[in-house]
């Protein structure tokens, strides 16, 4: 099933970028395995992939030693300082970034660890109670700190669109992050780059793409809907 999933999300993924004249090499896709066993991340794995991603610390503890070294790991959840020691050194990508304390922690721990760590900041770009990231009006000041900072840089935005029925309610949305991510890049901050935009899920991944996603994170339809209720019991 994952096999016909990831061929499905491909070829949606190849329509997008022909609809909008985009080079699919520009998109990286993220197989997002939360919740989900190992078995499955293997069996994405033999059929390609090598972008995974989670958005729990202890699942990235778990499956990172017992699947392939060449697996590139994105924390996609929210990151909590005191574990962002566990991962610094096991992830290519951070995408979670929301207040310069996390970012100074990354740096410190990036720093301890003698690695160089990659970043995006997270924008609430709808502005929703529920979720995290900063505000787009708060987004430069923070890109312009997080960038002095050593051992960590900054490499995009990432959002999470609202959940919506019709994926076309939030093109908007992603217009106005990739907006933002060209306003901050004309400001030519030092080691700051805007070459990642980090946007789009299951739902409205395609619609992301048109509007300039470069990474879209795919779980659902990839992996099939999750049982978040097994994973609570075994917790
Ligand atoms: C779970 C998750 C996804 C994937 O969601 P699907 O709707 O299953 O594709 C993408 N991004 C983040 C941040 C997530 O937590």
């Amino acid at each position: 099933m994952v096999k016909e999933n990831l061929l499905q999300v491909q070829e949606n993924i190849r329509k997008a970028c022909e609809k909008s004249g985009r080079n699919p090499k520009e998109v990286t896709l993220i197989a997002v395995s939360k919740t989900k066993p190992v078995p499955m991340l293997k069996e994405a794995y033999e059929d390609g992939s090598r972008e995974f991603g989670e958005n729990k610390v202890q699942e990235i503890m778990d499956k990172y030693p017992v699947l392939p070294p060449d697996i590139h790991w994105h924390m996609i959840g929210h990151l909590q300082r005191n574990k962002v020691k566990y991962i610094v050194d096991k992830v290519c990508l951070i995408h979670s970034v929301d207040s310069f304390r996390l970012a100074e922690e990354i740096s410190a721990q990036a720093k301890k660890k003698r690695v160089e760590a990659d970043i995006l900041v997270e924008v609430n770009i709808a502005q929703e109670e529920s979720k995290f990231g900063t505000s787009r009006e708060e987004a430069f000041c923070l890109v312009e700190e997080i960038a002095r900072l050593p051992h960590i840089h900054i490499k995009g935005l990432m959002t999470i669109a609202p959940f919506v029925e019709n994926p076309e309610d939030n093109r908007e949305y992603f217009r106005q992050i990739r907006q933002l991510s060209v306003d901050i890049m004309r400001k030519n901050i030092d080691n700051v780059s805007m070459s990642v935009l980090s946007m789009g899920m299951t739902g409205d991944y395609m619609v992301a793409i048109e509007e300039g996603a470069t990474m879209v994170r795919v779980g659902t339809g990839i992996f099939g809907e999750r049982n978040y209720q097994k994973t609570c019991e075994t917790d």
